[in-house]
């Protein structure tokens, strides 16, 4: 079966960390399966859909890795979506409503307080002909409802009727179609909800897997039961779990901090994002991933929880620093460029490892470079200044550092923290950082003179 997917952001806002999960899972399986890969933006609602918002999608995906081989933007596929309603009409399967939001919100709520499931009655069905020229003299437009196929003759005599899938996340489902109101699929404006494009749309670019979010789960039964009267096979159908902040928070309200664009100005790597969204919430160990063909490898849509996958955005940093701590230089060369840093290979080598991020390196780069503050308690005054006198001669080495301090071990007796830390200090102006060894080399002789004089 050649496989073909979608991803379908509305473009109303940015991505963030919980929409890169359906985007990174649609990717890994096309992947996977040697498929492809739909970008299709679901941009019906013209007043909350912007250009500025699927251009900003397009690059965070680009960032991510994700490379779509089509995009299709659903608002210029109008015509298309006409043409299908216009069948849909002739054939009875959808029909018109007059109800206003408030006519409907009175009825299901009298239909709750007599404990009556909040269903339409499909009072638009009964309309005659006059009555509907009535309303619509009255100014009223319609709404169109899809008509459920669950009856036999009488659309008021519903009847139990099942729709079943085998969810490739959550396993078997089954929907009672008699349980659902007729879905609105046109609205009074004449504007479509995004049900009846988006499998006008997965018919016509031949969706063969449909991964998406748990809070879609409850509309699929529906589109089937539509895919069915449009003749056509539903695709498999995949429901994974929600990400959720650690005290079950949804992801939209703190979509500014955990916007892709936000974590990647933090400097953070975009397999460090995508391995956290894509392996929270599965079987596998969270751990970073360093390519998209590998984090491929570990996509199990089946061992996807079936509850809701709890992250720590603080976990981010931790995966960050794996990653970059793996980098080669050839990897992160251009980007030592780009922060305006001159650091080589050995540069690189000593300090990756006390870097979270690859623009940590900017840090470490001016601790080289100087101008350095030199920290010297008092205690340590002579002894920094007999280290000086003490500096082997060029050229220097990886040896050089332990060469120097087992010199300055045997002249003064000083040895471990006492012997180390006020080197470190004095030629770092920090009590942390990389391992003297590599750093001191990078250093050089003369930066490291004029820090301990
Ligand atoms: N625009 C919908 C969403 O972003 C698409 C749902 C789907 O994939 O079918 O949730």
């Amino acid at each position: 079966m050649s496989v073909t997917v979608r991803f379908a952001p509305s473009p109303t806002g940015y991505l963030h960390i919980g929409n890169a999960r359906p985007a990174l899972m649609n990717w890994l399986f096309a992947l996977k399966n040697g498929g492809k890969f739909v970008l299709r933006y679901d941009d019906t609602d013209r007043e909350r859909s912007r250009a500025e918002y699927a251009d900003a999608i397009a690059e965070d995906l680009a960032w991510l890795g994700i490379h779509p081989h089509r995009v299709e933007r659903q608002s210029q596929r109008i015509a298309i979506y006409d043409a299908a309603a216009e069948k849909l009409k002739a054939r009875g399967l959808i029909y018109p409503c007059y109800e206003t939001p408030d006519e409907l919100e009175r009825r299901r709520r009298r239909a709750r307080a007599l404990g009556r499931p909040p269903v339409y009655d499909r009072a638009g069905l009964k309309l005659t002909d006059e009555q509907q020229a009535t309303l619509e003299a009255e100014g009223r437009k319609p709404h169109w409802r899809f008509l459920l196929p669950n009856f036999t003759d009488d659309p008021f005599r519903t009847e139990r009727t099942e729709v079943h899938w085998d969810d490739l996340c959550r396993g078997p489902q089954t929907v009672d179609l008699a349980s659902l109101s007729d879905p609105v699929l046109i609205r009074a404006d004449g504007s479509y909800l995004y049900t009846f494009p988006s499998i006008l749309d997965d018919i016509d670019m031949g969706v063969s897997h449909v991964i998406r979010g748990e809070d879609h789960i409850a509309n699929t039964g529906v589109q089937i039961a539509i895919f069915r009267a449009l003749g056509a096979e539903p695709p498999i159908f995949a429901h994974h779990n929600l990400l959720t902040t650690a005290d079950g928070e949804g992801l939209s309200k703190r979509s500014g901090a955990l916007s892709l664009r936000a974590l990647r100005d933090d400097g953070l790597e975009p397999m460090a994002v995508a391995s956290l969204a894509v392996l929270t919430g599965t079987s596998h160990a969270i751990e970073p991933i360093a390519t998209m063909e590998e984090l491929a490898v570990t996509l199990d849509l089946a061992s996807v929880s079936k509850s809701a996958a709890k992250f720590d955005p603080a976990d981010l940093r931790p995966l960050n620093a794996k990653l970059v701590h793996a980098m080669s230089y050839e990897e992160v060369a251009e980007r030592l460029k780009e922060l305006g840093t001159e650091g080589n290979a050995a540069f690189w080598g000593a300090i990756r490892e006390n870097c979270e991020t690859v623009s940590d390196a900017l840090g470490w780069w001016k601790v080289v470079t100087g101008p350095a503050k030199p920290k010297v308690d008092d205690e340590d005054r002579e002894f920094v200044a007999l280290a000086g006198d003490c500096l082997p001669d060029e050229p220097w080495s990886e040896e050089t550092w332990s060469e120097w301090t087992k010199l300055l071990k045997e002249k003064t007796g000083r040895k471990g923290r006492g012997l180390f830390m006020p080197l470190r200090k004095a030629i770092t102006g920090l009590d942390h950082g990389p391992d003297m060894k590599r750093f001191l080399p990078v250093i050089g002789r003369r930066n490291t003179l004029d820090r301990l004089s």
